[in-house]
């Protein structure tokens, strides 16, 4: 599970103060037991706009700016070194040909064409099972990104086995939506039949720009199929119920269980004719989406691919498609009044295609070895921190606690960057071919994937690249990785006090391990295995705390008629709360029984708690904040923010009374790691 779901979505504008050595000036009209969130974010508050590229803006929002800058930076540098690695080249070539509009506009949708034609052939449902088998791509990953989402029929996800976690299996997710979840298709709220409304005419006016006829008939017909789709498709809240999703499909039951596909059809062209068994995640979207295949008109299947060829393309095709894309991906959906530069657009496609290869010059030019030497301290410290509470905890048998201890100990940490680098010798990169550089990157991504089928599973493999301004936590590896871009100021910096560090980066790092016992982390042992390794007791006790800490989070209202879903926001919430609480336990290790300095006449425990909240300062659109409380798994910023009311050690720095607003009382205090 990711640190934040918004972090890099879109680029901005740094706007106010980047804090650099100073503590923040807090805003003394307020008491900080009222609005902490406030109390320490005032002035940022008030003088932050948001820029018109962008639906919300925060610290890591202002740090994915500065590391689209500085990528920028390198790739111009790399375009003019005669001696630059074949990488190096290959990373220069895919952006300056993202960025040659004017040969975009020349080879209009010839890119294209071939799978255009594809798609024009397909005569019967073997043809159709071939051509949907074709396009399957490694393009979800459930459990460590969270990215549930693919345009195509189905999505691919290799990883490591949930119930044999010594080798890789492939899972099989639901796809083939123009628009991002079936409650789009399916929910009669007002906001979301608006958008609805516009998505049919924005088919028919891509069908259109690519000279198709008859586009406004054809999109209905698309629309109607999608939303069949949508009706077979499986709700948020379930994917995300692990035990639930542990499907294991012999190739046979494909047959038996989900008929209408030519299933040996789809494997066969998807490269998987050799795999024997499969994790299915939503088996009854699976199921939904094979029969479609079998009773929807074969017609409207070949518009229906046309129309998503032509989708997925179009951030690489002239400019007319471009313009479509954003008013209803962007304008209508997010409600951000200005598309991004191109140039930041096109260091986001590079960092897709050649994450790696960006990240490895990244790193050697913007992570210090002495930073990582201090970052892996901080987290050793942390870790430290976690094994101790777990020995303190009064509610937990010794038998749980050596397992959850021995799942500590495994811990696989990265920090900066990975050990070893993916080789891109196999991908070719053209100058002057947006589009086909693209469609083999995600072949390239794809193979890459189907290779790992059959081997030892890699635990220090990373699932995010060094220049992403996040972490994350890999449940299944009992792994982490904590980018080189999240490791720097405001969130890590060597020149401020050390408390202050705690307080941000210490504070992320505790989130990122406390995920392997949150909720969901909980049931997978030390092996990775999906297994509950809990004393029924404990697990009994564990379930009670956190559902006392949801009802805590269904209180807070952003907007009058709007309050947030504890439940959907629950793993996060026991994660910020695990995180903050371990954080102070290290940075109190970290000074060896030496007091805490005092710094502008802020006591040590003071600059802590200020370091958190001034860390979650954020200013967001309404829309995208309700769209956020709707779908996100995490709290909006504020509410992660008042995490401090669970934590005494917030009451006692800043003399927090009953009478005071964000006052609990110590029953009320949630406590579970
Ligand atoms: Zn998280």
């Amino acid at each position: 599970m990711k640190y934040r779901s918004f972090a890099f979505a879109i680029a901005l504008v740094a706007a106010a103060d980047s804090s650099g050595g100073n503590l923040p000036v807090v805003d003394t009209s307020l008491q900080p037991g009222d609005a902490f969130y406030q109390y320490v974010n005032g002035a940022w508050l008030k003088a932050t706009e948001i820029p018109a590229d962008r639906s919300s803006m925060s610290d890591s929002a202002m740090l994915s700016e500065q590391a689209d800058r500085r990528t920028r930076e390198i790739i111009q540098e790399t375009a003019q070194n005669k001696n630059a690695t074949a990488d190096a080249k290959k990373i220069a070539d895919f952006y300056n040909a993202f960025m040659d509009e004017a040969t975009i506009e020349k080879l209009g949708l010839e890119p294209i064409a071939p799978q255009l034609r594809e798609i024009a052939a397909i005569r019967d449902r073997k043809t159709l099972s071939r051509v949907l088998g074709s396009q399957l791509r490694a393009d979800v990953d459930v459990l460590n990104n969270t990215d549930l989402d693919t345009d195509k029929l189905l999505g691919l996800w290799v990883a490591q086995d949930l119930d044999d976690p010594s080798r890789y299996a492939p899972f099989l997710l639901q796809g083939g939506l123009g628009m991002p979840d079936r409650d789009y298709y399916l929910d009669d709220a007002p906001a979301t039949a608006a958008i609805r409304a516009k998505y049919t005419p924005h088919l028919a006016k891509v069908l259109g720009l690519a000279g198709i006829k008859d586009a406004d008939a054809k999109a209905v017909r698309i629309f109607e199929l999608e939303k069949r789709m949508a009706t077979a498709h499986s709700a948020r809240v379930e994917t995300f119920d692990v035990v639930k999703a542990n499907n294991h499909w012999s190739r046979k039951d494909f047959d038996t269980k989900a008929p209408g596909l030519d299933w040996q059809e789809y494997f066969a062209a998807g490269g998987l004719s050799g795999q024997s068994e499969f994790i299915v995640w939503q088996p009854g979207a699976v199921t939904g989406l094979s029969a479609l295949v079998a009773s929807q008109p074969l017609e409207t299947w070949k518009d229906y691919l046309t129309a998503r060829v032509i989708e997925h393309a179009a951030p690489y095709l002239p400019k007319a498609f471009v313009d479509e894309r954003f008013e209803f991906y962007g304008r209508t959906m997010s409600g951000t009044p200005k598309p991004r530069d191109r140039w930041k657009r096109g260091i986001a496609v590079t960092n897709i295609a050649l994450g790696d290869a960006v990240g490895k010059l990244y790193a050697a030019r913007y992570f210090a070895p002495a930073e990582k030497a201090r970052a892996e301290a901080m987290v050793h410290n942390l870790i430290a921190a976690f094994s101790r509470r777990i020995d303190q905890l009064d509610w937990m048998a010794p038998e749980t606690k050596a397992k959850a201890k021995a799942k500590l100990a495994v811990l696989k940490i990265g920090v900066g960057y990975p050990d070893r680098w993916i080789d891109y010798s196999a991908l070719d990169i053209r100058a002057g071919d947006a589009l086909g550089n693209a469609l083999r990157a995600e072949q390239f991504e794809t193979q890459r994937s189907r290779a790992k089928l059959g081997k030892p599973v890699d635990r220090a493999e990373w699932v995010m690249t060094p220049q992403t301004v996040n972490a994350v936590n890999l449940p299944v590896m009992n792994a982490m990785n904590f980018p080189a871009a999240i490791l720097q100021p405001p969130y890590f910096d060597p020149n401020r006090p050390g408390v202050m560090d705690y307080g941000s980066m210490g504070a992320i790092i505790g989130h990122e391990i406390s995920h392997s016992f949150d909720d969901q982390g909980a049931q997978f042992d030390s092996t990775g295995k999906l297994h509950n390794w809990w004393k029924p007791e404990d697990f009994a006790h564990f379930k009670e705390a956190s559902q006392k800490l949801a009802k805590q989070y269904d209180q807070y209202r952003p907007f009058p008629d709007l309050a947030l879903n504890g439940q959907q926001v629950l793993s996060e919430s026991i994660a910020d709360l695990a995180g903050l609480a371990v954080a102070y336990d290290a940075w109190q290790l970290s000074l060896n029984g030496k007091a805490a300095p005092v710094a502008d006449g802020f006591s040590g425990d003071q600059q802590f708690f200020i370091s958190f909240a001034q860390s979650w300062r954020a200013k967001t659109r309404e829309p995208a904040l309700r769209q956020q409380v709707i779908t996100d798994g995490h709290a909006p910023d504020e509410y992660r923010a008042d995490t401090i009311r669970n934590v005494d050690a917030w009451y006692r720095a800043f003399d927090v009374k009953p009478a005071n607003k964000l006052y609990l009382s110590t029953e009320q205090r949630v406590r579970i790691w």
